[in-house]
């Protein structure tokens, strides 16, 4: 079985040949973010005209480097949504095309479901599982009983992880995404600065950063005002101790009311080095019993190989949409039932 799969959600125009799900032919990602830089973030029309350039070469380069003919092909796999609707619509209306001329089924897939399956190229997901999907838009702990199946059982009520990460990289005048470089900053300082753990006690598993983001933004405001320098290093240090704490601590709270066989750790936010480093000793601890799983650091941020390991599993449930197949920018998973 091989699935052509494109991704177009936000910046990245992204097409992959990907093998039962599993294997990885072709992976293309023509990543928009120097043109965005200079805004400070994603420009959604100018995020649409790059997907429009971009994808016709990214599928032509997938099929070329996978080395296979669009005969080949059992499915056209696309994201639906979340996203951008200017940016999703290129892709579904590429999908669509190139389904439509080849007799392809086409195969809808959620973006925050392309996330998680990026951890199958690490190995076989196993159910029942839990997986923390930390990036720019998202941040929820969801709990998938079997295959295709995703329950939120708690999510950010204000920012995105990744979004706090970007807001307070702005306020240290670091271009966008400054994920990476907080990171990387937070292993040269020391924990100098008692930043909030919001809802860290909290019988729930609900999330909130835009307090933190307020106090780092306060603080550093505050210091410039006095004429007073804050070591830079430092603050990420304590920026990323409060995230890194807040995720960890509920993840195993989530990991021990729902016993599971894995813990997937996904999107933009699970390359965090600090995240990585603090939650898999924690884990080992609390949850022996449950394998911890962060995909590849190349498959962490968006791109369409993941969306052809989800799409794998639609397949198999004959998920398919017709020639209506429209973008949802909102699309989303379900609260499970008895959480509020
Ligand atoms: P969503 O998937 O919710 O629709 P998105 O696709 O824009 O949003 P991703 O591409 O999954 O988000 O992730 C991008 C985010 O990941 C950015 O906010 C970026 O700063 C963050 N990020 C990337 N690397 C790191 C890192 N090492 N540490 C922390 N954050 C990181
Ligand atoms: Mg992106
Ligand atoms: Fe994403």
């Amino acid at each position: 079985e091989l699935i052509l799969a494109i991704e177009s959600s936000c910046d990245e125009t992204s097409v992959a040949v990907i093998q039962d799900g599993a294997i990885i032919l072709s992976n293309i990602v023509a990543s928009q973010i120097k043109s965005h830089q200079r805004f400070g973030g994603v420009v959604p029309e100018v995020a649409s005209r790059h997907h429009v350039e971009e994808v016709t070469t990214c599928i032509q380069e997938a099929l070329l480097e996978a080395n296979v003919t669009p005969q080949d092909l059992t499915a056209v796999a696309v994201t639906q949504g979340p996203g951008l609707v200017g940016a999703l619509l290129i892709g579904i209306t590429a999908a669509k095309a190139f389904a439509w001329a080849h007799q392809l089924p086409l195969i809808p897939v959620n973006h925050m479901a392309g996330h998680i399956y990026a951890a199958r190229f690490v190995e076989p997901l196993t159910f029942p599982l839990m997986a923390l999907l930390v990036s720019g838009g998202h941040t929820e702990l969801v709990y998938m009983k079997e295959a295709g199946s995703y329950e939120i059982i708690g999510e950010t009520r204000d920012d995105a992880a990744g979004e706090a990460y970007d807001k307070v990289g702005r306020v240290l005048g670091l271009s966008y995404p400054s994920g990476k470089e907080i990171d990387q900053m937070a292993h040269l300082g020391k924990e100098s600065y008692p930043f909030p753990r919001a809802m860290i006690k909290e019988d729930h598993f609900d999330f909130s950063f835009s307090g933190l983001k307020s106090a780092f933004i306060n603080l550093v405001h505050n210091a410039a005002q006095k004429g007073e320098v804050l070591d830079a290093n430092d603050l990420a240090t304590s920026f990323q101790a409060s995230v890194v704490e807040v995720l960890v601590n509920k993840t195993i709270r989530a990991c021990r009311q729902y016993p599971v066989a894995q813990l997937v750790v996904a999107g933009g936010v699970a390359a965090n080095q600090g995240l990585r480093e603090a939650l898999i000793p924690h884990m080992q601890e609390a949850c022996p019993n449950t394998r911890v799983i962060f995909p590849p650091l190349a498959l962490c941020g968006d791109n369409a190989a993941m969306i052809g390991a989800a799409a794998h599993v639609e397949l198999q449930k004959n998920h398919l949409a017709d020639w209506e197949l429209n973008a949802v920018p909102s699309l989303a998973f379900k609260r499970k039932d008895n959480e509020v």
